[in-house]
């Protein structure tokens, strides 16, 4: 079959610059090793003469497949039925208060089908998968790239092979579990996973949904800067927080707002925090330091960005300094203390890795890195219930009582005294 997509130009190493031709066979760049990973570069005069401003409402689409004339897809070819995208962006004014900000909006990606913005990524996967006649996909991921390939795959009548670390959180491993996919489960860390995923995609010749690996993912997670556009009425934000792990998602981000505004329909990018956890940094030190990231352990709660060998460093660097933005590590019981937050104010429940970008900006607020003024979008990436262990540790225990309203009044008193005002 036809692989060439009619508005995509070609693809281009992001290491050594070649240019290479766009098919279904071709992820990464024939003459790097492991780290030439690939760009995908559009017809952007092709793109403008087709797009405006009003197209994507017109197009009647309230999902992902609003912004085709963006995506390395063809139009014709299936897609999923799952509702991937178009998710709410809610104006935050009581997080924005507790925060001492004018303007904060959230994101919510935990609206997405299988409850992440994976969703986005995985969605191209199953559709290029398909188009080229694939049967069997497959990639290695701490949870969620993998629960939203699982879902996306079994809503197209594909296979899926899914490799997890062990210490994946059991509502992401059920979620694999139940839309059909073969997991197995590597004892290591994601780095073995990963490794192990590679050398079975080779061997038997599946679908490769690692996003680093494969180009076509980051097209699909830039849908989320592009709704952001249209919901703020085209009025581009001044930030964007988002949290890190291999770097595909802030690249996403970045390749949103960088291909609206060449084709003009914005005309400036916003600036881009990436956020990491203390126990895991190594995207943060390279950004700091400007040399190459080392590796690092993997030592925090949130477990979707705990990546101590990112895969898609350059590109994630790259989009965080052509943004003019920056990158902060935040410690655990900060990212915990932001899911509460971020709950009691908006009703937005995020796991660990999606308040990250919370617990992010309220330390570039105090440290002034971003001002009270500017006006913020905070990404909450993944749904809180995916990880119902570390909801625990984020939240007071509820409150116990016997039977009986005396009790019931003693421990209110203790605990919530504002309940009781209101009957007196
Ligand atoms: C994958 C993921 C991230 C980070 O994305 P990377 O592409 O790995 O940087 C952040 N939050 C959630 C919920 C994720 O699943
Ligand atoms: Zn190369």
């Amino acid at each position: 079959m036809e692989s060439q997509v009619e508005h995509v130009r070609h693809l281009q190493c992001t290491t050594c610059g070649a240019v290479v031709e766009e098919s279904h066979a071709a992820l990464t760049c024939p003459f790097c090793a492991s780290e030439g990973i690939l760009d995908v570069i559009y017809d952007y005069e092709a793109i403008a003469r087709r797009v405006s401003r009003d197209c994507f409402a017109a197009s009647g689409e309230n999902s992902m497949w609003r912004y085709v004339p963006f995506l390395p897809v063809d139009p014709a070819w299936e897609k999923p039925p799952l509702r991937v995208g178009w998710t709410p962006l809610h104006d935050a004014r009581r997080l924005a208060r507790a925060l001492g900000a004018r303007t904060v909006f959230v994101k919510d990606e935990g609206v997405n089908p299988t409850a992440s913005l994976k969703d986005r990524a995985s969605a191209i996967a199953a559709v290029r998968a398909k188009a080229a006649g694939r049967r069997i996909v497959a990639c290695a991921s701490t949870g969620n790239a993998a629960s939203s390939l699982a879902g996306c795959a079994a809503s197209m009548g594909l296979r899926s092979c899914i490799f997890v670390p062990r210490r994946a959180p059991r509502g992401k491993l059920m979620q694999l579990l139940i839309y059909g996919a073969t997991v197995v489960s590597v004892d290591g860390s994601y780095h073995d996973a990963f490794s192990l995923s590679a050398a079975a995609i080779e061997k038997w010749g599946w679908y490769n949904r690692n996003a680093a690996i494969n180009p076509y993912l980051v097209e699909g997670k830039k849908t989320v800067s592009f709704e952001i556009c249209e919901q703020l009425g085209w009025q581009v934000p001044d930030w964007v927080v988002v949290s890190v792990g291999d770097g595909c998602t802030i690249a996403g981000v970045y390749k949103g707002f960088y291909d609206f505004f060449r084709t003009g329909l914005i005309t400036r990018i916003p600036r881009i925090l990436g956020v990491q956890a203390t126990g895991c940094q190594p995207l943060v030190e390279a950004f700091r330091s400007g040399e190459r990231f080392r590796p690092s352990p993997e030592n925090t709660i949130a477990d979707s960005i705990a990546v101590g060998v990112p895969r898609n460093p350059t590109k994630a660097l790259n989009a965080v300094r052509r943004s003019g933005g920056d990158m902060i590590a935040v410690p655990d019981e900060e990212i915990l203390r932001a899911m509460r937050l971020l709950g009691s104010t908006t009703g937005v429940f995020s796991e660990p890795a999606g308040a990250a970008s919370l617990a992010g900006l309220a330390t570039a607020l105090e440290s002034g890195t971003i001002g009270r003024e500017e006006t913020v979008v905070v990404i909450a990436t993944g749904n809180g219930l995916k990880d119902i262990a570390n909801a625990e540790r984020a939240a007071p225990p509820p409150i116990e009582v016997g039977p009986s309203i005396e009790d019931l009044r003693q421990m209110l008193e203790a605990r919530a005294q504002d309940l009781l005002a209101q009957g007196e």
